[in-house]
């Protein structure tokens, strides 16, 4: 009610102008059917075991009913794609059910793949099955491991056929719809922001800017300038440790385009990411990005900083005034630098300073990359190290688990893990806690267990064949990824060789 609709009911494709959304009905779906829901999140927005099991629950979140009085709605964004501005966007596939507020927090009730709006351009508003587990489970993963992000809140099959790929015979390749009931407590993009400013509706952009800042930054102040200013630079800052918690885990996210930037700063749209198995700053799981490799791991930092300058740009119209905007994306670099420090130090147990940390931590990113490295039981196994161990090369036998090769471990490659441990456990030494006390503090930091690629591969290649019980496995298993779980052990392991090139899919 806070925000302009768009006046035209018609549910066709069309560039909508002066509105923040349109209002649209999710399709009903031949035979849903509710593969996955997530209690917890459940209760977060008060609902209980029994609603979730409830006939009227899976009517709903596929899209067959509309609760009474709501309307649902898609949003009005625009974005920069792949570095180029791309135009109106928004909600192509995403509906908006409704906004709820339980125990004070605010929530925005999703669905994804529940059918076209005026915003799905050319294609058909629908997800697959495949990608809906992703997302499922991906979000919830991420929470877990404390990571900013959307959430989850059920899975369900359409019961319909999706077109996605014609074969090389010329096959239609049909795939199971589904849909994904995402929750967060706002889905705003930065796109939502650029769209008006690009349309030169100024108007539009200060009731959307006000509005967020209502609902989002009460904390702030009251809308002005100098609000405005304190809200870019909270924006910025958010955006920053989501990155930085991304670069943590090793997730990369894939298409970090502006459309894809929460302003909550939240991780968004899950796509063609993936996790790093193997330590390596150039990876990217998006395959259409193969070329430049913009969104790989190593780039995200100065991506969330290029993003920023675009949402910069969108609010200057507010604000009037290049030099403070311009400040606030400069302080984005030293501190992602200073921050990012003292990540990549915690995660290898040191807590205190000395002045050769950057060295070591450059010197170990370098080591990393010498040979396959696997980012998550390296450090993980790290944690076991002993500040007496003075043979070198009985502590890489605590991470030789990590290595995909370890016969490439000789040589010069060895002789630059032997100078990198000799120099990390001087460095060890200085700290003050005990062994057991650093290597608790570690695993609160390194998970043991993430969304490895061929984890949630293994999960949609049983659902389609009608089996959920790895879905619900992985569910159960990464909710508590810093734990040490004895009956799944068989996940803290590299990935399998078949699994090597399997890339994220995104449709
Ligand atoms: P993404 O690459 O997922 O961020 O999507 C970019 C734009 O394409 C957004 O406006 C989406 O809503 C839209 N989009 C992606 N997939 C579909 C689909 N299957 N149907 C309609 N719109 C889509
Ligand atoms: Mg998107
Ligand atoms: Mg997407």
């Amino acid at each position: 009610k806070e925000l302009p609709a768009d006046p035209i009911l018609e549910n066709t494709r069309r560039q909508v102008v002066e509105s923040c959304f349109s209002f649209v009905n999710p399709k009903k779906t031949a035979r849903p059917k509710l593969v996955h829901s997530s209690f917890e999140m459940a209760e977060e927005i008060g609902l209980s075991r029994e609603d979730l099991d409830s006939e009227s629950f899976l009517n709903v979140f596929t899209g067959n009913k509309v609760m009474p009085d709501t309307k649902p709605y898609a949003m009005c964004y625009g974005g920069h794609q792949f570095g180029n501005w791309a135009g109106q966007l928004g909600d192509g596939r995403a509906i908006n059910l409704t906004e709820i507020e339980h125990n004070q927090k605010r929530w925005a009730l999703q669905l994804k793949g529940a059918g076209e709006t005026p915003y799905s351009r050319t294609a058909d508003g629908l997800a697959v099955l495949r990608s809906s587990i992703r997302e499922y489970l991906c979000s919830e993963a991420m929470y877990h491991l404390g990571v900013p992000t959307t959430r989850a809140l059920s899975l369900a099959l359409t019961g319909d056929q999706v077109l996605r790929d014609v074969l090389y015979n010329g096959n239609p390749a049909y795939e199971k719809g589904a849909i994904v009931c995402r929750v967060a407590p706002s889905f705003l993009r930065f796109g939502n922001y650029e769209i008006f400013a690009a349309r030169q509706d100024d108007k539009t952009l200060r009731i959307l800017t006000d509005y967020t800042l209502r609902h989002f930054f009460s904390h702030l102040g009251k809308p002005s300038k100098e609000t405005y200013l304190k809200f870019f630079q909270e924006v910025t800052d958010r955006t920053l440790h989501m990155i930085l918690h991304w670069q943590r885990v090793g997730f990369v996210h894939g298409v970090m385009n502006t459309d894809n930037m929460s302003i909550l700063g939240l991780t968004i749209d899950y796509g063609p990411y993936g996790w790093l198995e193997s330590y390596d700053k150039g990876w990217t799981p998006n395959t259409t990005d193969s070329q430049f490799k913009r969104y790989r791991y190593g780039n995200q930092s100065n991506i969330g900083l290029w993003n920023l300058y675009q949402l910069a740009n969108a609010l200057f119209p507010l604000i009037g005034e290049a030099a403070p905007l311009e400040a606030i994306l400069e302080s984005y670099k030293t501190n992602y630098q200073i921050e990012y420090l003292e990540m990549m130090k915690s995660k290898i147990g040191l807590f205190t300073d000395d002045s050769e940390d950057v060295q070591l931590i450059n010197s170990l990113e370098e080591n990393l990359e010498l040979t396959e490295t696997d980012m998550t039981i390296f450090f993980r196994k790290l944690g076991n190290l002993k500040k007496e161990i003075n043979r070198e090369n009985a502590i890489l036998d605590l991470v030789n688990d990590a290595f995909y090769a370890p016969n490439e471990i000789q040589g010069e490659i060895c002789k630059k893990w032997e100078g990198w441990f000799s120099a990390y456990i001087k460095r060890l030494n200085k700290e003050k806690l005990t062994d057991k006390e650093r290597r608790a503090r570690m695993n609160t930091i390194n998970p043991k267990y993430v969304l490895r690629n061929y984890m949630a591969q293994l999960a949609i290649d049983a659902a389609d064949k009608d089996d959920y019980s790895i879905i619900d496995e992985l569910f159960l298993l990464l909710k508590n990824p810093y734990d040490e779980q004895v009956k799944y052990e068989k996940w803290f392991v590299k990935r399998p060789e078949w699994a090597r090139h399997k890339v994220g899919c995104s449709m």
